[in-house]
Order: C-alpha cells, then sequence, then structure tokens
C-alpha cells in the first residue's frame, strides 16, 4: 500500500502495476487446494459493460457438427422428453432428448413428429386420392395434426395434382363422403425449381394455407404451408435444419443389440442427434455402438458418455464421439455418489473433462445439477458446449404425464431413469406386451395405452438386468410450472445479463477470456454461500421472472 494517496487519474496504471488481475484464473481455481467443487462453490467476477445484455448472444456448439441458439437441452428422461417437449425445447433455440423407456416405435414416432412440426418444402407431404373419404383427413389430423392434403391421381408425391383438400372442406361434412365431392381444384401452385425465399414470398401474397409444387406436367414435387411462415416469424431463435427447416431433434439409445434396431427406425423418422445413453459411458460396448454409429449413419451426431474424466473421455473421443455428456451422480433425483461410491462434483468434471475434449474440438454437455440461470451460466464458463436439465424443466406443461395433487401443490411426477419404478416400468413394457398397467402418478399411463411393444425399451444402469435392482435414482414429484415455453425464455434472458455482467458478449469471447486468464473466478466458502443467498428476512416471496 503506498504511504501517499495517488491521484484518481492514475487508477489505471496504478491497476497495470499489480502481477495479475484480482481473483483466480480457472486453471488456478481447479489447482487451488480444495478445487472447483460443485456449481456452488465458486463466482465469477464481474467485467467491464459497455453494451445491452439483449445484444448477447448466447449461441453455442453443441455436437461437433450442430450449433444452436441456446445452450438447452433437456434430459432422455419418460418425465421429461417426449413429443411436447423436444419440440417446444427446438423452437426456443434448444434441443430436447426423446427418452427411450418405451418402445423403439412410439420413440421414432415421436422423433417423426418433431421433424414434421416445422419445414421449409415439405418433401414427403401425405396425399391421398380423389376416391378417399373425409374419415381418412380426419385420421392423419389426429395421427399427424395437419389436414391440408394435396390429391393427386395416385395418391402420393409424384402423382399428378388434382386438388387440396383443407380443414374447413371437410369440416361438417360426414366421414363417408368421397374427397372428390370436397376438394378445391382451384389450386394456386408454384414451378418447381422455385426457391424457398420466392415460395415463400407466393404464398405471403396469395394469402393461401397451402402452396403446392409442380413439375411442367402437374406432378407434385413438394408443398408449402402458410402456418410455417408464422412459426419462422414466432420463433426467430428455433433449432432447425439449415436446408430443410426441420426442427432439430435428438433421441437416446442404450447400447445393447437391439439399439442398432432401434436406431435404425430413429435414423429413418429423421433424427439429427443421437445419445448414448449410459450412466458410466466408459464400456467397450459403448465403444463399440460409437464407431458402430460412425460408419453406418456418418451423418447422424453422436453424443456419447456420461463421463467425469479425461481418462474416459479419452477413450469416447478416441472412437469417434462428436460430443460428450458429463455428469455422474449430479442430478437432483441421483443416488449414484451415495450408492455407487463413484462419481464427481459436478463443476470440477465439467472442467476436467471439457478443458481435455476442448482440444480435440469435441464440445461438452453439462448434464445434471442444473438448478439456476446462474448454474448455466457457471457451466459454459468451465466449458461446457450446452447444459441437459431434468427437474428445471420437470412439472411443466410440456412434460409428460397427468398433473395430480400432493399436499395442496399442484405436481407432475419426476423420477431418476435408475429408480426401481422406471426400471420396472421398463421391465414390464419389456415383458407385457399390449397389456395395460404403467407407473403410479399418470407417468407411463400413455406408455400403458400404447399397442403390443415390438421392440422393447433399453437400459442405461449395467444393474438392470441384474437379479437384484440396485437404484440409482429416486421418484418424487415437482410443482407445476405452467408452460415451459416462457422459462425458457427466462433463461435465456438470465443468462444474457450474467454474460453481460461479466462483460462477455458470446460464448466464444466467454471461452477465449477465460482461456486467456481474463475472466476471473472466486472460490466461496460456507459462509460465502449464505450471505449469496436470501438472508434476514421475516418470510419472502420468490418470484423468478414476469
Ligand atoms: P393444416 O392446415 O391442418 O394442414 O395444418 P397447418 O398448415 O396449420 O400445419 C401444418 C404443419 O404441419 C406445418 O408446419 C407443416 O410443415 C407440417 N407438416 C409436416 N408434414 C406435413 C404434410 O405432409 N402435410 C401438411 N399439410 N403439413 C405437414
Ligand atoms: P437434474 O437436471 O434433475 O439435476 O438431472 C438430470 C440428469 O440426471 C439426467 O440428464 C441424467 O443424466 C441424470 N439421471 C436421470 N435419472 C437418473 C437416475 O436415476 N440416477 C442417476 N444417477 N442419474 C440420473
Amino acid at each position: 500500500m503506498p504511504s501517499t494517496t495517488l491521484s484518481p487519474s492514475d487508477a489505471l496504471t496504478e491497476l497495470a502495476s499489480y502481477s495479475s488481475p484480482d481473483g483466480l484464473s480457472l486453471s488456478d481455481l481447479h489447482a487451488s487446494p480444495s478445487g472447483i467443487g460443485t456449481y456452488d462453490d465458486f463466482l465469477l467476477l464481474p467485467g467491464h459493460i459497455n453494451f445491452q445484455a439483449t445484444e448477447v448472444s448466447t449461441r453455442t456448439q453443441i455436437t461437433r457438427n450442430v450449433s444452436l441458439n441456446t445452450p438447452f437441452m433437456s434430459s432422455p428422461m419418460d418425465t421429461v422428453t417426449e413429443t411436447e417437449m423436444a419440440i417446444s425445447m427446438a423452437l426456443m433455440g434448444g434441443i430436447g432428448v426423446v427418452h427411450h423407456n418405451q418402445p423403439a416405435a412410439s420413440q421414432a414416432a415421436m422423433v417423426r413428429a418433431v421433424k414434421r412440426h416445422e419445414n421449409g418444402f415439405i418433401t414427403s407431404p401425405v396425399c391421398l386420392t380423389p376416391a378417399h373419404v373425409v374419415a381418412n383427413v380426419l385420421d392423419i389430423k389426429e395421427r399427424l395434426g395437419f389436414c391440408g392434403i394435396p390429391i393427386t391421381d395416385t395418391g402420393e408425391l409424384g402423382g399428378k395434382l388434382l386438388g387440396l383438400v383443407t380443414r374447413r372442406d371437410v369440416q361438417f361434412r360426414p366421414p363417408t363422403t368421397p374427397l372428390h365431392e370436397v376438394m378445391t381444384t382451384e389450386v394456386v401452385t408454384a414451378p418447381e425449381g422455385v426457391t424457398l425465399a420466392e415460395a415463400q414470398h407466393l404464398l405471403r401474397e396469395n394469402k393461401k394455407g397451402k402452396l403446392p409444387i409442380v413439375d411442367a406436367s402437374g406432378r407434385l414435387k413438394s408443398l408449402l404451408a402458410r402456418s410455417d411462415l408464422l412459426k419462422n416469424q414466432t420463433y426467430p431463435m428455433a433449432s432447425k435444419h439449415p436446408q430443410t427447416k426441420q426442427l432439430f431433434c435428438a433421441a437416446a439409445i442404450g447400447t445393447r443389440p437391439a439399439d442398432k434396431d432401434r436406431l435404425a427406425l430413429l435414423v429413418d423418422a429423421g433424427l439429427d442427434i443421437v445419445v448414448l445413453d449410459s450412466s458410466q459411458g466408459n464400456s467397450s460396448f459403448q465403444i463399440e455402438m460409437i464407431k458402430w454409429i460412425k460408419a453406418t449413419y456418418p451423418k447422424l451426431e453422436v453424443i456419447a458418455g456420461n463421463v467425469v474424466t479425461r481418462e474416459q473421455a479419452a477413450n469416447l473421443i478416441a472412437a469417434g464421439a462428436d460430443a460428450l455428456r458429463v455428469g455422474m451422480g449430479s442430478g437432483s433425483i441421483c443416488i449414484t455418489q451415495e450408492v455407487m461410491a463413484v462419481g464427481r462434483p459436478q463443476a470440477t468434471a465439467v472442467y476436467a473433462v471439457a478443458e481435455f475434449a476442448g482440444r480435440f474440438g469435441v464440445p461438452v454437455i453439462a448434464d445434471g445439477g442444473i438448478g439456476n440461470v446462474g448454474h448455466v451460466a457457471k457451466a459454459l464458463a468451465l466449458g461446457a458446449g450446452a447444459v441437459m436439465m431434468g427437474s428445471l424443466l420437470a412439472g411443466t406443461t410440456e412434460a409428460p404425464g397427468e398433473y395430480f395433487w400432493h399436499d395442496g401443490k399442484r405436481v407432475k411426477t419426476y423420477r431418476g431413469m435408475g429408480s426401481l419404478e422406471a426400471m420396472e416400468q421398463r421391465a414390464s413394457s419389456s415383458s407385457s406386451a399390449g397389456k395395460s398397467g404403467g407407473a403410479a402418478n399418470g407417468v407411463g399411463v400413455k406408455q400403458a395405452l400404447k399397442g403390443p411393444v415390438e421392440n422393447a425399451a433399453t437400459s442405461r444402469y449395467f444393474s438392470e438386468s441384474s437379479a437384484v435392482k440396485v437404484a440409482q435414482g429416486v421418484s418424487g414429484d415437482v410443482q407445476d410450472k405452467g408452460s415451459v415455453k416462457p422459462f425458457l425464455q427466462y433463461l435465456h434472458a438470465g443468462l444474457q445479463h450474467s454474460m453481460q455482467d461479466m462483460g462477455l458478449r458470446s460464448v466464444p469471447e466467454l471461452r477465449r477470456g477465460v482461456g486467456s486468464g481474463q475472466v476471473r473466478f472466486e472460490k466461496r466458502t460456507v459462509n460465502g454461500v449464505v450471505e449469496g443467498g436470501v438472508h434476514g428476512l421475516n418470510s419472502f416471496t420468490k418470484r423468478l421472472f414476469a
């Protein structure tokens, strides 16, 4: 400390005389005696702000070849991700991973529904012939959600376009009415070869609901839907395939031989990313599976895991993984660390694996233990490309399962995939083809109503085939959170504010800042955590967003 008071104008020169900036670099935090630990064991220090929070880009790379506008992924759990969640996650700029605690055919149907939800050119539109009847259209509406159907002479794409049936054509008509009696024959079309932008312009101008694209001899080549223009406008952040404009969809599988058949169905449904769902990914089964998938489906991105150490990561990277899922025992429903004595505090695990995998351009997904926006920001600062969330998204309208009342609160079931309840459902869907049943509290009701099981659900935990099943998770419930869409908006805006506080405009800037030591960290003591929470109030209400 200088004995004389310095002039305020010398503050920056004086600052430069310090040998290192305030706080710790991430590598120094890791090297500190107690290491990094959990997300709550450290904080980031603020940086300099000269921009608005809304200017912060949260775009991030989640696998070698897929980048999204937000780093949010939903867990492949049967109380978290089915069709509705996967669609909402993708519309809001993240991605959902459809769970595999169900027969392969129903998982593939979910993936197909996500892929069909939004399109540029609909390249395989469902078509009918004039001889089909209104009931056929209603059936398509029921199964696939739309009823704008081109009518061709063959009832297929490539047939001569004869008309179009829309919702209003079939409304109030007896189910047996043939379509030639109700279809519109004056159809505005666009010629084959039209660009997507031109076709969308035409659709906007002529105010029609559908725009069939036909070749010179009037044969149907593809279809455009006006509702896709609206979806595009309403969800500007959506995670879409750059060419097809379809939403990105991921799904989980196991590493057993039957999972290869399951994957074939998923790929046929349009799957973009497969997640190899294992609690301990460093196994010969997984290594063989990664190699097989990369050889069989070279365009499919493979997220391998779970891992928590460099050594586990190295095996999966060498096998060809396009991303690694990191976490063992940090999930909110998880008892792995307690029962197996194996695992790692999540923040340390994310840092250790991301530091290593980053050398090979392999992104890391921080899976489990995300309890608030701050945890997301911390996971990214530790090197993760994305976070995977279960409990934060459970209990939303889009999560599978019915609401029920528990102690005066409206809740939905949330359970670990290694809980006995989830394992029992897997066993019953394998053994009781077509029987009703399913887990308590509304979960598995849809499952129970499904038809005969063609390809049994697969496993994540190695103990499932053992005589005694050892649980690695619990089953509980979470309170009704309303729709996941405003919640994801909140997470996104919160992350933008967090990065603004750090003085960073984008994830690559964050990555560079952490790498160069410019972004600084601070260890938290137990008292520090208490101080950082709400304290000293008689009572309070914690509203997170409005
Ligand atoms: P419709 O008026 O009942 O056909 O429904 P909308 O036009 O409101 O919605 C159709 C949505 O389903 C759009 O987002 C399409 O991209 C999507 N979709 C996916 N596949 C098909 C298909 O084969 N035919 C039609 N009509 N829409 C499809
Ligand atoms: P959460 O976001 O609720 O903290 O954690 C979700 C993550 O926990 C999932 O993505 C998955 O990796 C993990 N998980 C899901 N079910 C179980 C389970 O039964 N046991 C363990 N150990 N982990 C689970």
